[in-house]
């Protein structure tokens, strides 16, 4: 018998890398490649870079670093892999180097430094492929790329223009994670709403009817899955409004990842973003009266290069406001070949870190007053953690890894991926305590 090869994989950066990291180990186990954790184990190990931020390039070049010390035969692939001449300066050694959402030529590069074993053990593959996140929810990314320049980014740069994924594909993919017991479908892209279109919100087919390969389409089919389903980051264009009634008859999860940058129109418009901060209030007002329970997440660029006192306090104003039920905030860094680099007045780190300090306390409160309102209630939760002391699980309101958690006290009896009605007891600024119902 032909004894298998043993690749080691390391995946850095977001859950869309993630993504292409399990595409790559479904199709190294299609192939009879094993998956290995140790690097003397591996004969070669692939490691799926993170570039966003020069931060993640750091992270990214050490782990190559470590990678090759520890084996010595690596292939880079991801983000970071999109700039090869920074790896191959920093690593000369590495074997290749892809971009990201590449495992077609990372899979030719194996090909050609760890030639496949002979016999395919294509059976051994279950149908929903290789993941890393555990067992009961899964990312589901239905495009590549985008066709947004917002100054700050340069991810279109990296992964190129929006590509939907079919949408018989996507709810195939969908169907095969369910039926493998999956609890809840994260559904992923760099800009959620586009879906589509780049193929003109094409007809495709699921389960032998038509189904258009657009956002609203595709949420109203995957909830009836059985699972939860919850979106990710939806640029805010006007047509999300459709999704709003899908999510007040609990067809998918009440819950919105919408990144909103700023709330001045003048910083909005240098960051290249749409909407003016009295649209976008209108808008959750009116959000919020379709679908009462709605929890709201956003991310918003502080100290972006010539933000004024004035223009920072338009900001507090809207999260003020806006009463948004989590924030993710980040000070502004400049990342080599954004056109936001060249913009004049940038603001010194120090202005920046006291700014995001305060932008933070204030959405500290407005978390905590919100999070205070659910004490009292009874909410469907889904089990991610047992130990002694109970359960670790999260509602409709909390993402894994981004969100809040609920604590629930004497749950030791629910199991990991258990659905559980709890009573909610307690709360602080980000998570909830719950007595089972
Ligand atoms: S929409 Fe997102 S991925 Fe696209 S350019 Fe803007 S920040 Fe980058």
């Amino acid at each position: 018998m032909i004894k298998p090869k043993s690749i080691g994989m390391i995946s850095l950066g977001c859950p869309k890398a993630t993504v292409d990291s399990e595409h790559i180990l479904t199709r190294l186990r299609a192939e009879g490649y094993l998956i290995s954790g140790s690097y003397q184990d591996s004969e070669l190990v692939i490691v799926n870079t993170c570039g966003f931020i020069d931060s993640a390039v750091e992270e990214s070049l050490e782990a190559i670093g470590e990678a090759l010390a520890e084996n010595g035969r690596v292939i880079v692939t991801g983000c970071l892999g999109a700039k090869g001449d920074v790896v191959r300066q920093a690593h000369p050694k590495v074997l290749a180097v892809t971009g990201p959402h590449a495992a077609a030529e990372v899979m030719e590069a194996v090909h050609r430094h760890l030639p496949k074993p002979h016999d395919p053990y294509e059976d051994l593959v279950p149908a929903q492929g290789i993941r890393l996140t555990p067992k009961h929810y899964a990312y589901l990314k239905i495009s590549e790329g985008c066709n947004h320049r917002c100054t700050f980014c340069i991810i279109p740069s990296l992964r190129g223009p929006l590509v939907s994924r079919p949408v018989g594909d996507v709810m195939q993919e969908a169907q095969n994670l369910v039926n493998a017991g999956v609890k809840e479908l994260l559904v992923i892209s760099q800009d959620t709403s586009a879906y589509g279109v780049d193929m003109k919100y094409r007809t495709g087919f699921w389960g032998g009817k038509p189904l258009k390969t657009r956002m609203t389409e595709l949420a109203g089919a995957l909830g009836v899955l059985g699972a939860w389903v919850r979106l990710h980051y939806v640029y805010p264009y006007p047509h999300v409004d459709e999704v709003i009634p899908l999510m007040a008859e609990g067809v998918i999860l009440p819950y919105l990842d919408v990144p909103f940058q700023h709330a001045s129109a003048r910083i909005l418009g240098l960051m290249k973003r749409p909407a003016s901060s009295e649209d976008v209030l209108a808008r959750i007002r009116k959000w919020r009266e379709i679908c009462p329970d709605i929890t709201l997440r956003s991310t918003f660029i502080v100290g972006f290069p010539g933000e004024t006192e004035d223009e920072f306090a338009e900001l507090l104003d809207f999260i003020e406001v806006a009463q948004l039920d989590r924030v993710g905030a980040f000070v502004y860094s400049p990342v080599e070949g954004a056109t936001a680099n060249d913009l004049p007045d940038h603001v010194p780190p120090e202005v920046q870190q006291e700014r995001l300090g305060r932008l933070m306390g204030l959405q500290e409160e407005v978390s905590a007053a919100r999070l205070t309102r659910k004490v009292g209630r009874t909410m469907r939760v889904l089990v991610d953690e047992v130990d002694g002391e109970g359960a670790i699980a999260r509602s409709a309101a909390d993402a894994p890894e981004i969100d809040g958690l609920v604590y629930v006290n004497s749950g030791e009896v629910l199991q990991v991926g258990d659905f559980a009605d709890v009573r909610i007891v307690d709360s602080d600024e980000h998570d909830l305590w719950a007595e089972p119902d």
